[in-house]
């Protein structure tokens, strides 16, 4: 039966496919893409874990002293009985050998299957039987942990691996496109599935400017997130489509809807078409100023994107997306240099703007929950971007003396995020001069670079002076300052009606940083999300901004608004928006 399901879309167009469910309760387990080649080793990766954890029941069954309940011997051989089900067995095997998931994947999900199974049965005893089977699937997937994988992780691996497990997956899903419903995914894990190919995907949770959204948008598919027990009511392999514009989940589509969301799909292909005829199109005003449109990536080969859409340089480069999801092992000075410098190279000549690592909150350096990261209450408002490397000097070093190394390279803007306090500021430029000094030391190259602020919290916005004082260029991170100003978890659904770009109060805090760096002659720009909003495009402009940096998907959506408008007209309307009490009414 047809039943729809409301989110935030967070990623435009239409996808229509089965879905894939990646399980919500066991959502720290890792979830990739195997190679062909491996799913004999894969499967037998199960089956060494769950004959272990059968040897140990029976090991237990044996040494249970006399006087033990029946209870307990009852229900190891109920454990027993489920490790050895049919279902169970054949159902992981599917899931490897059908769809190539990871041992662990594959075992969560078949685990899902046949716990909503449990959930439906009518006989008490039986549906209790479900927290067993949710028992020994936990045994199993601790076991599994101890045992190293054999297959690394998509981002974890070489470039060729990457291109087999696309090749992979191309092959596997005969041409059905999959799309991906989880309660929550982790920035980290939504850049291992930037590999694959899901047509679209869907979360419980997340607000619009969520760390996993914008990686999401990055993806550039369909995408609704805050789609609150989406991924409760959909099964796997259910028809879904997701309706990115109108943050629409349908869930087993009648043949009409099917038609009608067909038609839709192919309308967006085609207008897509017509924006790719600007790529060469030099983004001027029709009053003829000249508006500089750059890209944000997270990792060094999303140059390959930005240079495709025309983008002119890289106006943020999301360091910390290197450091994540590998289990707290930094990357080292050479690695982070190599990164840096492929950025450069992809680039082709054209500035990158690398932005200090910027962990913590919703982009946790590993898989733990943004919001219960390491137990803080509050982890937007706790050690996050500068906060986090001014902790720990030797780790923030190394990410400097890598920046300044590939500096020698191309044009390097360092940009710093999240900084509020002059005694931050002071300790930044320290650290960079010693940066310095280590490299002089050592007799290593290294070049000059441009020093950026991000204003992104209230405070900053307030005190320009001090920023200007200290810095070449300035970024405004309107997701955060958005976030900060108006108190709004920027990854908490449950508000996120409330995260309004247009609110009088961040208008004016964006206004005074443009105004305020075009008097003094230094560069700005505008790199959060609302820099790609289409409908943001011709108040930026009217406030004065000519330096917007967005996803690659973004660009070129952007520089049709650009080319329609005239910035001496939309000035002085700028201003009444300004003073409106409603300002998105204007827009
Ligand atoms: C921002 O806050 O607007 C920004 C660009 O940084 P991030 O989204 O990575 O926090
Ligand atoms: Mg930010």
């Amino acid at each position: 039966m047809t039943f729809s399901v409301h989110g935030l879309a967070v990623s435009r167009g239409i996808a229509i496919g089965r879905a894939v469910l990646v399980a919500s309760s066991r959502a720290d387990v890792a979830h990739y893409f195997i190679e062909a080649a491996k799913t004999v080793e894969e499967i037998a990766r199960v089956r060494v874990s769950r004959n272990a954890v059968m040897e140990e029941i029976m090991r237990l069954q044996q040494d249970l002293p006399k006087d033990v309940p029946h209870e307990i011997a009852a229900l190891l051989d109920v454990h027993l009985m489920l490790l050895q089900d049919e279902q169970l067995i054949s159902g992981i095997k599917h899931w490897i050998t059908e769809r190539h998931y990871n041992a662990e994947w594959a075992l969560t999900t078949q685990y899902e299957i046949i716990a909503r199974q449990f959930d439906e049965m009518e006989d008490e005893y039986l549906r209790e039987r479900k927290a067993d089977l949710e028992q020994v699937v936990e045994r199993i997937l601790r076991h599994m942990k101890g045992v190293a994988s054999p297959v690394q992780p998509a981002e974890q691996a070489g470039s060729s691996r990457k291109q087999s497990q696309q090749d992979l997956l191309l092959d596997d899903t005969n041409d059905v496109p999959l799309v991906l419903i989880a309660h929550d995914i982790s920035p980290a894990d939504m850049l291992q599935f930037k590999q694959s190919l899901f047509a679209g995907f869907a979360t419980d949770v997340g607000g619009k400017t969520s760390h996993t959204a914008i990686v999401a948008r990055s993806l550039d598919i369909p995408a609704v997130v805050g789609a609150r027990s989406a991924s409760q009511l959909i099964k796997q392999d259910d028809w879904v489509i997701i309706d990115g514009d109108a943050g629409l989940l349908i869930v087993d589509p009648s043949p009409i809807i099917l038609a009608e969301y067909g038609f839709k799909q192919r309308q967006g292909e085609l207008e897509r078409q017509r924006l790719n005829r600007l790529k060469h199109t030099p983004a001027l005003t029709l009053d003829g100023e000249r508006i500089e449109l750059l890209a944000n990536i997270e990792m060094p080969n999303d140059t390959v994107g930005a240079v495709n859409v025309g983008a002119v340089g890289v106006g943020l480069f999301r360091s910390e997306f290197l450091f994540m999801g590998r289990n707290g092992k930094l990357p080292d000075e050479n690695e982070q240099y190599l990164a840096y410098r492929k950025a450069l190279e992809g680039m082709q000549g054209m500035p990158v703007t690398i932005r200090t690592v910027d962990i913590g909150s919703d982009k946790p350096l590993d898989k733990l929950a943004g919001r219960a990261h390491d137990g803080h209450l509050n982890p937007a408002l706790g050690l996050r971007a500068i906060r986090w490397s001014l902790a720990d000097p030797p780790m923030f070093l190394t990410q400097l003396r890598a920046i300044l190394r590939a500096a020698a390279h191309g044009q390097v803007n360092l940009l710093v995020p999240m900084l509020a306090h002059v005694s931050e500021i002071r300790q930044t430029l320290a650290l960079i001069d010693h940066a310095r000094a280590q490299l002089d030391n050592s007799g290593t190259v290294y070049g000059p670079v441009r020093l950026g602020a991000m204003i992104e919290i209230p405070a900053a916005a307030l005190t320009l002076p001090l920023f200007l004082k200290y810095f070449d260029f300035l970024s405004i991170g309107t997701n955060d300052l958005i976030q900060y100003t108006l108190a709004i978890d920027r990854a908490d659904e449950s508000v996120a009606h409330l995260y309004d770009p247009c609110h009088p109060a961040v208008l004016r805090l964006i206004a005074d940083t443009i105004t305020e760096c075009n008097a003094q002659g230094k560069g700005v720009s505008v790199c959060g999300e609302m820099a790609g909003d289409v409908h943001m495009t011709r108040l930026l402009l009217g406030l004065g901004l000519r330096s917007f940096s967005m996803h690659p998907s973004q660009i070129l959506a952007v520089k049709q608004q650009i080319l329609r408008a005239d910035t001496s007209k939309l000035k002085l309307w700028a201003q009444e928006v300004l003073h409106s009490e409603d300002p998105g009414a204007l827009l």
